[in-house]
C-alpha cells in the first residue's frame, strides 16, 4: 500500500487520493503547432525509477500534490504542495487548480 504524506493532514492512505499524471511534463504554448501538441498529449514517456506525478487530497484538503516516488520499490522521496512549485518548473502550468 502506498502511504503518502500530505503537507496538510499528515500519513495517508493512497485511497484519499487521485493521481492526475505525470508533473514533470512540459506543455507547449497555446499557439504551438497542432504536432507539438498532439506529441506533448499522446506521447507519453513510461519512464522506470524516480517520477514526479500530481495527486490531489480529494478524500481530505482537496490540495493538490507533486509526489516524487520511485515507481519500482513504490518508495515516496518527497511531497510538496503544487502550487508551492519554482514559476518555469517542468508542469507548473497544470499545478494552478
Ligand atoms: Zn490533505
Amino acid at each position: 500500500m502506498l502511504r503518502i504524506h500530505c503537507p496538510c493532514c499528515g500519513l495517508r492512505d493512497h485511497d484519499e487520493f487521485t493521481l492526475w499524471g505525470d508533473a514533470s511534463r512540459a506543455f507547449p504554448g497555446l499557439e504551438a503547432p497542432r504536432e507539438q501538441w498532439v506529441q506533448a498529449v499522446y506521447a507519453r514517456p513510461n519512464p522506470r525509477g524516480e517520477t514526479q506525478e500530481f495527486f490531489q487530497h480529494t478524500l481530505g484538503c482537496r490540495r493538490w500534490l507533486v509526489v516524487t516516488r520511485n515507481n519500482l520499490s513504490h518508495e515516496v522521496l518527497s511531497v510538496q504542495l503544487a502550487r508551492q512549485r519554482r514559476v518555469g518548473q517542468a508542469g507548473a502550468q497544470e499545478a494552478q487548480a
